[in-house]
């Protein structure tokens, strides 16, 4: 066992581990002319671990770890946060036990230096000899993050700080129009002052494929560029939710508050999922205060205005409200136009104008569908070597159309549909019964329907007897859960699905 507060690694954990593939050789390895020892070394155990892990998570988790020091012996590697090093620990440990009995040799130590954030945690010291794994930052770099400072102070930010910002998302490659107008000029003016406008948080709000999560994005990579080191994070309720359900697991909850209490600029997309996770919420009410009260920037988006988001925590959805809620519009047809002449330039195209009007005309719901009918259209023409016309234009409009049934489906040959799937009468179903099987096929049915309608989850309870929301969400999470675990509900959604036209077969 480690005696200092380091974590270490020895080397005779190794046989237990698992074989590493393929194998790294050294004359593989980068050059590093004007690099120290550890970064050469660091280098190598990257070289190894990135052929091991999907690259989501390298780029995630290891690409902006920094190596600081090599005495011989030990290698001391920063990390921006203690919940970030107990992932690392938790999903890869074995890996990275393995990666340095090979690189680093017989008995050689690595050290991780985690880096602490004591602007708004009072209880710093506590945390310290709990996790006796942890050397804090140097004191240099602490000072200014501890006296609560601004953005501007950026040698207290950790360059490596994990931000899940996707670098494709910018305002310069954002088209603006009418239907993105205020939504796009808000985010320009946080990305520049972030924290420090009226909109805070700024919420945007619509349909889905028009851009929020593109503008979000920009907000972090642009606020990153301008604010050198600001630390943005970017995630979505659901990841949110689950890495809080993971950290009540492992007794993490700690780590995982001072993290999300040490972010800059949060960004939370697709909040509607929060709805009837009664306390994911309460956690992220506290740290939406928190952040909010300490000046910090929240972005959020949702697929409906907040006040109509069902299952929420009205003090949350107050809170939504407290700074510009704006909403994104389908675009119109001359932004259609330009959507399509600036993606089909960027693919280094261009078309002609009345494939382009075609499209412009015929796909009208989301930018997301516009831009994979061009992608399929170019396809179509270099892979297949078909002649870009607006016969293939048709052909391509056609398929999407397709895939994506618009006709809004009835409640009632959805109930039928389940009812004659799972042979149970439609007023078992839509009534008071708590037969095991009817329990199910009176949740599948409820799914289906917040799935594939527009109806909110009040109107939904009322086909079943006046349920009220919260059953609703309570079967949907349940199907939900059953989808992802059970073989026999998947068979049943997909064939009830196809029956009702909304999946091929
Ligand atoms: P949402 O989050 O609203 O569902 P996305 O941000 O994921 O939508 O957008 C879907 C796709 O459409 C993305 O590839 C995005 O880059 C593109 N897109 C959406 N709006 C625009 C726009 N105004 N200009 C350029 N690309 C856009
Ligand atoms: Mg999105």
């Amino acid at each position: 066992m480690p005696q200092d507060a380091t974590m270490l690694f020895a080397q005779s954990d190794s046989e237990a581990l698992p074989k590493i593939s393929p194998q790294f050789h050294a004359d593989s390895a980068p050059s590093h002319a004007n690099t120290s020892p550890a970064d050469v070394l660091w280098a190598k155990c990257l070289a190894i671990i990135r052929d091991n892990i999907n690259p989501q998570v390298f780029r995630t988790w290891f690409e902006n770890i920094r190596a600081l020091s090599w005495n011989g012996s030990k290698l001391l590697i920063q990390v921006p946060s203690q919940f970030y090093y107990e992932w690392i620990e938790e999903h890869y440990g074995a890996l990275m036990r393995t990666v340095l009995s090979q690189i680093l040799g017989a008995g050689a130590e690595l050290q991780y230096e985690v880096i602490v954030d004591k602007s708004e945690d009072t209880t710093l010291q506590d945390r310290t000899i709990r996790l006796p794994a942890m050397r804090q930052q140097n004191p240099a770099n602490a000072s200014a993050t501890q006296a609560g400072l601004p953005f501007a102070q950026h040698q207290s930010v950790p360059q490596n700080f994990p931000t899940y910002l996707n670098q494709t998302y910018v305002f310069e490659n954002f088209i603006r129009g009418e239907s993105n107008q205020l939504a796009a000029a808000a985010a320009i003016a946080i990305a520049d002052n972030p924290g420090k406008t009226k909109y805070n948080p700024l919420v945007l709000y619509g349909s889905t494929g028009l851009g929020k999560t593109h503008l979000v994005q920009a907000i972090g990579n642009r606020a990153q560029q301008i604010h050198r080191n600001i630390r943005v994070f970017y995630t979505n309720s659901e990841r949110f939710t689950m890495e809080y359900v993971n950290a009540i697991q492992n007794g993490k909850i700690n780590e995982f508050t001072n993290f999300y209490r040490s972010i800059d600029i949060l960004i939370v997309d697709d909040i509607q999922f929060f709805s009837g996770k009664e306390k994911t919420q309460d956690n992220f009410f506290h740290t939406f205060n928190a952040l909010h009260q300490s000046g910090k920037q929240i972005i959020l988006t949702s697929d409906k205005p907040p006040k109509e988001i069902q299952g929420v925590d009205d003090r949350l959805i107050s809170r939504f409200q407290w700074g510009l809620t704006a909403d994104v519009q389908p675009p119109d047809y001359e932004m259609r136009l330009a959507i399509l002449q600036r993606k089909a330039a960027d693919e280094g195209t261009q078309l002609p104008g009345d494939v382009i009007e075609y499209l412009a005309r015929n796909i009208t719901s989301s930018v997301r569908e516009l831009e994979g009918c061009l992608i399929s259209l170019l396809a179509k023409v270099s892979l297949d070597g078909r002649e870009l016309t607006i016969d293939l234009a048709r052909e391509v409009v056609k398929g999407i159309a397709s895939e994506h049934p618009s006709k809004e489906i009835s409640v009632k040959s959805i109930l039928s549909a389940v009812s004659e799937h799972y042979d149970i009468a439609l007023t078992l179903i839509t009534g008071k019964t708590r037969k095991q099987e009817v329990v199910l096929a009176r949740q599948t049915a409820m799914y289906i329907l917040k799935q594939h309608t527009q109806l909110s989850l009040k109107s939904i309870g009322s086909h079943f007897g006046g349920r009220d929301h919260t059953t609703v969400i309570h079967s949907c999470n349940m199907v939900k859960n059953y989808l992802e675990t059970d073989a026999r509900t998947q068979t049943a959604m997909g064939a009830i699905l196809e029956k009702l036209g909304l999946k091929r077969p």
